[in-house]
């Protein structure tokens, strides 16, 4: 079999996947271990055995509903590749909002340090640690695992050197303050979850808000009542239907803050930002 035909043939089995040409390509590309321009260059080379039977058992990895960042191992987000394992959640692209409404904060008011409480992979503090040379990152997870992978991603990216990793219960492990705290903690309903067998895949921790979706959310702003300077900015991301009640929560601890939403590319409300200085800053 050449690459044209195997790359025929990955499509074709994934018919009943929504982007199949585009996943098919990443999967037999993964197998090769080759670029696209190689790809697409070379496509009257033969593929040899142990490729063909890599490539067929990719394959049915992803028929079985298994996403396919975690059969090769590797996902985009913020225009910048990951490692990604079972241990940590796939970065979703709504997540991006919360890495950009951040950097223009930063810019703007020239702020250099910002922790990420539940960092899984590291996707946000290293996209954050990448587009701010002067900043200085502190990403927290309470998985070990999670964060061996976020250590990979950091080594990757070349910002080890400014990011600090910590491991431990959200806000408990970070004694010092910094300027921005932002986190993607697990939101979603446990109803939602059992109902979404795409999900199973993923660690259940970084997933289950509890019953309203809620649960870590409220225990994360709990640690940050008790901890009152920890930060002067808070950019949250939350689930569909949550920020009345996350606001809620927020405004009952901090009476004094500023509160604005964010909608992300589906019009869903998706960051939650506070402030704490006296003129909203950022
Ligand atoms: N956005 C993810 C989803 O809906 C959830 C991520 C999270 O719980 N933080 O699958």
């Amino acid at each position: 079999m050449n690459l044209r035909q195997a790359l025929a043939a990955a499509r074709e089995s994934l018919t009943n996947i929504d982007e199949a040409s585009l996943e098919g390509e990443i999967i037999l590309r993964n197998v090769l271990g080759v670029s696209r321009a190689h790809l697409y260059s070379h496509l009257e080379d033969t593929l040899n055995h142990v490729q063909e039977k890599a490539l067929k058992q990719a394959l049915e990895r992803r028929l079985r509903g298994e996403p396919s960042s975690y059969i090769t191992g590797h996902h985009e987000f913020y225009g910048l590749d990951f490692i990604i394992n079972h241990n940590v959640l796939i970065p979703r692209p709504e997540t991006e909002l919360l890495v950009e409404k951040i950097i223009e904060a930063v810019k703007k008011y020239k702020i250099n340090t910002i922790a990420d409480i539940g960092t899984g992979s590291g996707a946000i503090a290293v996209s954050l640690a990448v587009n701010l040379p002067g900043a200085k990152v502190y990403a927290t997870d309470i998985s070990s695992k999670a964060l061996e992978v976020a250590e990979q991603n950091c080594k990757k990216h070349n910002v080890d050197d400014r990011i600090v990793l910590l491991h431990g219960n959200l806000l408990e492990p970070l004694i010092k303050n910094v300027d921005i705290v932002t986190a993607n903690l697990p939101y979603v309903r446990k109803s939602d979850l059992q109902a979404q067998k795409e999900l199973s895949y993923e660690p259940r921790e970084a997933l289950d808000g509890g019953r309203d979706g809620l649960d870590v959310i409220r225990n994360f702003c709990k640690q940050a009542g008790e901890k009152r300077n920890l930060f002067k900015s808070l950019f949250l991301e939350i689930g569909m239907g949550q920020s009345k009640q996350v606001i809620a929560v927020l405004s009952e601890i901090y009476p004094e803050g500023s509160i604005e939403v964010y909608r992300d590319m589906a019009g869903i409300e998706r960051i939650v930002s506070l402030s704490l200085t006296q003129t909203r800053k950022f």
